[in-house]
């Protein structure tokens, strides 16, 4: 997963940029980069680390221009190197380009092999690095940028976001399923994208509408453009997206997160209904789920687990072993809140199993009587190959076993999951617009040796081959 802003405006937009990326924070902690045209060429800084880390005064003024691009990386396809930290910028034919990308390609390796094939040279492993080939060739056989989106639709297959400059040109578009969020809107000097309206917010602009699947947006100067370049049969936004990813305070596709997940928390109580001395929250995923829980059942909100703030996400950790200690330290349960009381302990999600199992122990160990575990996610069963770094069937609790396996596993008292029914009904879009992938095993695109449910896409023009290349004769 991966955070990308781009921004178009009368006044430089580095520090901009700057606190756009520190919004999207949550979305990648791995590196962060910012790329600006000044006019005559690019400017760019990227580095591992946090935004925080990579960024500070004197760097932000060095990154001149009015039109920009922003990227926070979170790993899901090329490993923890220096050359994979985006933007990528290249230059092509006079031109210069800087791109960022949010999504994950599952036919990477296939078209790599072809530019490969064909004497093409790769600098990185990131997936990124096929966009802006095809982006190239394309130019090269003198289309224009937007036949060279239209291509990226005809060839690419997972999800992708992806923010663009192209000389003093900033082009955005979003893969016709619509699996990565990307909203647009207005700041006070200009025009921005980003992937959460959060990161509108920390610039006091105003949110305009999601980026539409399949669709495209010019921005040059003070004029905006839009195009639809190409349409699938359904949609697939992510839910992993509403149930943990996003921010609480984003709004996608016009529903606030933190809503949804408030419904979600209701709705768990309406699937099994039960009598507790309190709700507790997992902070700070937990938190909007049990605050609806709470309200639904009247059962109050107490918090029995504080936060440190100061700490990474523990999924981060490379090892299982460092991952474990990691959750001891990042969550401290309140004994005076727990003693012999019986608690409904509600979080978003169980992955591998491990911060549940860990933190009712801790609550345990803390004098907890009961822990009656309550999660907003539907069993994840299956990986995610769109950009979520969702491990393999081996990996996840829910793979192989059934809930009350799990709840063994785990040493809840009961455990719930909500349904994906509930799911649907609290995210509010049709089933057939969801990306369910990690909960069925069921995805909105091709990938081998899982099952699809429907593949369809249709450019809008029907004027680019879907194959990459002409036949050589
Ligand atoms: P686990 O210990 O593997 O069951 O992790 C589940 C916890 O990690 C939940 O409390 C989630 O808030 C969080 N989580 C779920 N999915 C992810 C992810 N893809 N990346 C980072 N954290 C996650």
């Amino acid at each position: 997963m991966c955070g990308i802003v781009g921004i178009s405006s009368s006044a430089d937009v580095s520090f901009s940029l700057y606190y756009a990326l520190y919004a999207l924070q949550h979305r990648g902690q791995e590196s962060a980069g910012i790329a600006t045209f000044n006019g005559s060429g690019l400017c760019k800084y990227k580095e591992n680390g946090l935004v925080s880390e990579v960024f500070n005064e004197q760097v932000l003024k060095s990154l001149v221009g009015k039109v920009g691009i922003g990227h926070v990386r979170y790993p899901t396809t090329g490993e923890n190197r220096p050359e994979n930290i985006q933007p990528f910028l290249f230059t092509f034919h006079g031109h210069v380009i800087a791109i960022a990308h949010n999504g994950n390609l599952v036919n990477y390796r296939e078209l790599r092999a072809e530019f490969e094939n064909r004497g093409q040279i790769f600098w990185s492993t990131s997936d990124t690095e096929v966009i802006s080939k095809i982006i190239t060739e394309s130019i090269r056989k003198g289309g224009t940028i937007e036949d060279a989106v239209k291509k990226c639709m005809a060839c690419l297959k997972g999800s992708y976001s992806v923010v663009m400059l192209y000389d003093g040109d900033l082009y955005a578009f979003r893969d016709p399923h619509g699996i990565r969020p990307l909203c647009f809107g207005r700041t006070e000097s200009g025009y921005m994208v980003a992937s959460e309206s959060v990161a509108l917010d920390a610039l006091n602009g105003k949110l305009e509408r999601d980026v539409l699947p399949g669709e495209m947006i010019h921005i040059s100067g003070d004029e905006i453009r839009f195009k639809q370049i190409a349409v699938a049969s359904r949609k697939g936004h992510c839910v992993f997206e509403y149930i943990y990813f996003a921010r609480a305070d984003s709004y996608i596709d016009g529903s606030l997160v933190y809503d949804v997940r408030r419904k979600i928390g209701a709705q768990i109580f309406e699937e099994k209904p039960i009598q507790a001395d309190a709700v507790c929250t997992v902070p700070d995923s937990g938190t909007a789920y049990a605050v609806g829980f709470s309200e639904k059942s009247s059962i109050p909100f107490v918090e029995c687990l504080i936060k440190n703030r100061y700490m990474g996400r523990t999924f981060i950790m490379p090892t299982q072993e460092k991952r474990e200690r990691a959750v001891r330290i990042k969550l401290n349960p309140i004994p005076d809140h727990l003693r012999d009381r019986s608690i409904i302990l509600v979080d978003d999600s169980i992955v591998r199993g491990t911060t549940s199992r860990r933190i009712i122990e801790s609550m345990k160990d803390a004098g907890a009587r009961e822990i009656h575990m309550r999660i907003g996610s539907p069993i994840i069963k299956a990986p995610c190959y769109l950009g979520v770094d969702m491990p393999t069937r081996a990996e996840l609790i829910g793979s192989d076993k059934d809930v009350e396996q799990v709840r063994k596993s785990i040493t809840a008292t009961s455990l719930h999951y909500l349904s994906i029914e509930s799911l649907v009904n609290a995210i509010g879009l049709p089933c057939h617009d969801l990306c369910l992938g990690c909960l069925t095993g069921c995805y909105p695109v091709e990938i081998r040796n899982e099952q699809c449910d429907d593949r369809c896409v249709t450019l809008v023009d029907r004027d680019v081959q879907t194959s990459l290349f002409e036949r050589e004769s």
